[in-house]
């Protein structure tokens, strides 16, 4: 017996956010993330910040995503698995009722409900 899945997302599932969108070959094998949402391959990274630097070296090659496009097929997967998706919902509070069953009260453009 699976759980029901209510993902809630107070933005566009499309958003953009501050993400360099390296994700691991065993991620994309995993997942079967399609080709054109693993865009570049990586096998290297150089970071820098505050006056401190670091390199990396992978093993295996990753790939880099752009975290709209590649967050919003996850959920699409989320939804093909079952789970109910629904954008442009702030989560305002979440009520324990037992274990494993919760009760999320969520704003949807200016009304309550849960
Ligand atoms: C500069 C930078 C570079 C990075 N590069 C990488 C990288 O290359 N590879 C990597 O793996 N990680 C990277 N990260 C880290 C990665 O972005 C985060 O670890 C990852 O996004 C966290 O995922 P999450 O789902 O927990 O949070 P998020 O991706 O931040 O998702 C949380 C979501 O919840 C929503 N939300 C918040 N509050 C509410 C609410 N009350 N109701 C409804 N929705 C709400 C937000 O709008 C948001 O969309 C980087 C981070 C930064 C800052």
């Amino acid at each position: 017996m699976g759980f029901s899945v209510l993902a809630l997302e107070r933005g566009p599932l499309s958003r953009e956010k501050p993400c360099a969108g390296g994700i691991q070959a065993v991620e994309v094998e995993e997942y079967r993330v399609p080709r054109e949402l693993a865009e570049r391959v990586i096998g290297a990274a150089h970071i820098e910040g505050w006056g401190h630097s670091v390199d990396i070296k992978v093993r295996k090659p990753g790939y880099t995503v752009v975290r709209g496009r590649y967050d919003s097929w996850l959920a699409s997967k989320a939804a093909e698995a079952g789970a109910e998706v629904r954008e442009h919902h702030r989560v305002v509070d979440i009520k324990r009722l037992e274990p494993m069953h919760y009760r999320v009260k969520a704003k949807h453009k200016g009304s309550l409900g849960s």
